[in-house]
């Protein structure tokens, strides 16, 4: 299964079709509990994996909040256990692109973006602000889905 299915199979078991998607709440529904952690704000990391804890860095703007924890949602949905923390500083490592499509899949699901497209939503901007995203973040989204 591809991260994006995975993602997928979560939206139909736990999505209530409202935007934008609430990753904590699938957490949650998981077993996982999210909870903002003090000592991220001196570092410029945004969460951590932790066996059945979800932290994040109370400091950052809630669309960075979002995204980070559907992508260590995703690192505990594609099961990369906790090597998958340690992978972090390298960038660009088979589990962070793993846990990215997930996280992109997730919160900014195909069929809701397709969706703002027949209402004519096509500003970037405005389709970031409904996702809840940086638009930097719905771009690369959109670049991967083959509308840019
Ligand atoms: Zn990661």
């Amino acid at each position: 299964m591809t991260p994006e299915q995975l993602a997928n199979s979560y939206l139909a078991a736990l999505w209530d079709g409202i935007l934008p998607v609430n990753p904590i709440k699938f957490a949650n529904a998981i077993g996982l509990q999210v909870i903002p952690e003090e000592s991220l704000q001196g570092c410029n990391r945004s969460g951590e994996y932790r066996e059945g804890v979800i932290a994040f860095n109370p400091g950052h703007h809630s669309n960075r909040t979002r995204f980070t924890v559907a992508h260590e949602l995703g690192h505990h949905a594609l099961q990369h256990g906790p090597s998958a923390r340690e992978t972090h500083s390298f960038g660009y490592s088979w589990k962070e692109q793993q846990a990215n499509e997930f996280a992109a899949s997730l919160i900014m699901p195909r069929e809701a973006i397709t969706q703002l497209l027949s209402e004519g939503v096509t500003n970037l901007n405005d389709m970031a602000r409904s996702f809840g995203v940086s638009p930097r973040a719905m771009e690369i989204r959109l670049e991967r889905l083959g509308y840019l």
